[in-house]
C-alpha cells in the first residue's frame, strides 16, 4: 500500500468516528449525562438539585429548574416581559441572528435569554429573575435588558426585593451597540431599586462574564456565589497573555472571587432558599422570628452600658 492511500484510509477512519460522535441535539435528549464519575442518569441528578453527589459540581441549569429550586416546584409565577423590535440590525453571520432567535426559543422555550418571576420565599413576595445560558449563550440584548428593567419595575411597584441568578457570557454581538447599551439602562435601573430602598440580592452562577459582571450582577447588595463559579470579565487567558503571570489554578472561581472581595457569600445550591429567606427577613425585618432570634443573641452577647454618676 503506497503512503497516499494509508492517508486516505485514516481519513476515512476519522470521518468515521465524527460520524458516529452523538450531536448536541442528542446529548440534549439522552436521559444521561456526565460528571466526573462518568455517565450518570439526568434523573438523579435531578433529584439532588443538579448537583454531582461526588464531587459537588453545580451543573448549569434552566430558568425554570432554578426557580423550582429556589421557590419549590411551579410554586412561582412567569411574569411576561416585553419583547422589543427584533434584529434591528439585520445581522448575519454564518446564520442569520433571526434564525438563532428562534432556534434558541424552541429549545429552551423562552422568549428571551432573562425570565422574571414573582413567588415567596419566607412569607416574603420576592420578584426574582434568571438566566438561561442555552440561550444564545445567556447573551444580553435588547429584550433581555427590557426584561431586566421590567423586573426591577415589577419589583418597585410591589416594593418587592430582588433577587437575581445571572449566567451568560456578556452583551450579544448581533446587537452590537443596543446590546452595549443595556449595561446602562440596567445600572440605572438598579439606581432606582436602590432610591426605593429595597435590597438587591444577586447569585453568581456559573458563568457569569463580560458585560453582564460588569453591569447589573455587580451591583447586588449583597454578592452572593454558587461554588466554584466563573465569575469573570475577560477570560483567563486574556489576562494571562497580558499580565505575562501564571494564575492561579482557581483563577475566576467563587472561592478566589471571594478572597478578592467582589463576593460576600457563597451558598450550595440547596442551601439558597434558606439563606436568602433570612437574608431578606433581616433586611426587611419582617419575619419576626428570625428577628426576634438576632435581638436575642445580640442581648446576651452584650455587656449593658452602665451610665456613670457624674
Ligand atoms: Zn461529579
Amino acid at each position: 500500500m503506497n503512503w497516499i492511500k494509508k492517508v486516505l484510509r485514516i481519513g476515512e477512519k476519522i470521518k468515521k468516528v465524527l460520524k458516529e460522535r452523538p450531536s448536541k441535539e442528542d446529548i440534549a435528549n439522552s436521559e444521561w449525562t456526565s460528571c466526573c464519575t462518568g455517565p450518570i442518569l439526568k434523573k438523579d441528578l435531578e433529584n439532588n438539585l443538579w448537583v454531582c453527589s461526588s464531587c459537588g459540581k453545580h451543573h448549569r441549569i434552566s430558568c425554570r429548574q432554578r426557580f423550582d429550586v429556589f421557590f419549590g416546584k411551579n410554586n412561582y409565577e412567569i411574569l411576561k416581559t416585553p419583547i422589543p423590535q427584533e434584529d434591528p440590525l439585520d445581522w448575519e453571520d454564518s446564520k442569520k441572528y433571526i434564525d438563532r432567535l428562534r432556534d434558541a426559543r424552541k429549545k429552551t422555550n423562552q422568549e428571551c435569554a432573562v425570565m422574571i418571576v414573582r413567588g415567596q420565599v419566607n412569607g416574603i413576595n420576592i420578584t426574582a429573575g434568571a438566566i438561561n445560558f442555552d440561550f444564545i449563550g445567556g447573551s444580553i440584548g435588547c429584550a433581555e435588558g427590557e426584561a431586566i428593567i421590567y423586573g426591577i419595575q415589577h419589583a418597585i411597584d410591589n416594593q418587592n426585593p430582588f433577587v437575581f441568578f445571572p449566567c451568560g457570557g456578556g452583551q450579544r454581538m448581533h446587537e452590537s451597540p443596543i446590546a452595549l447599551a443595556q449595561m446602562t439602562r440596567t445600572t440605572l435601573a438598579v439606581n432606582e431599586l436602590k432610591k426605593n430602598n429595597l435590597p438587591y440580592l444577586v447569585c453568581f452562577t456559573d458563568p457569569t462574564a463580560g458585560g453582564i459582571t460588569a453591569s447589573f450582577a455587580m451591583l447586588g447588595d449583597i454578592a452572593i456565589a454558587e461554588p466554584n463559579s466563573l465569575i469573570a470579565f475577560a477570560g483567563r487567558r486574556v489576562i494571562q497573555a497580558t499580565v505575562k503571570e501564571d494564575l492561579p489554578e482557581n483563577f475566576q472561581r467563587s472561592e478566589y472571587v471571594q478572597e478578592c472581595g467582589f463576593v460576600d457569600l457563597i451558598i450550595q445550591r440547596k442551601d439558597l432558599q434558606e439563606k436568602i429567606g433570612s437574608l431578606l427577613s433581616i433586611l426587611l425585618k419582617k419575619n419576626s422570628d428570625i428577628i426576634s432570634e438576632i435581638s436575642n443573641e445580640i442581648t446576651e452577647n452584650t455587656e449593658p452600658i452602665r451610665k456613670e454618676a457624674s
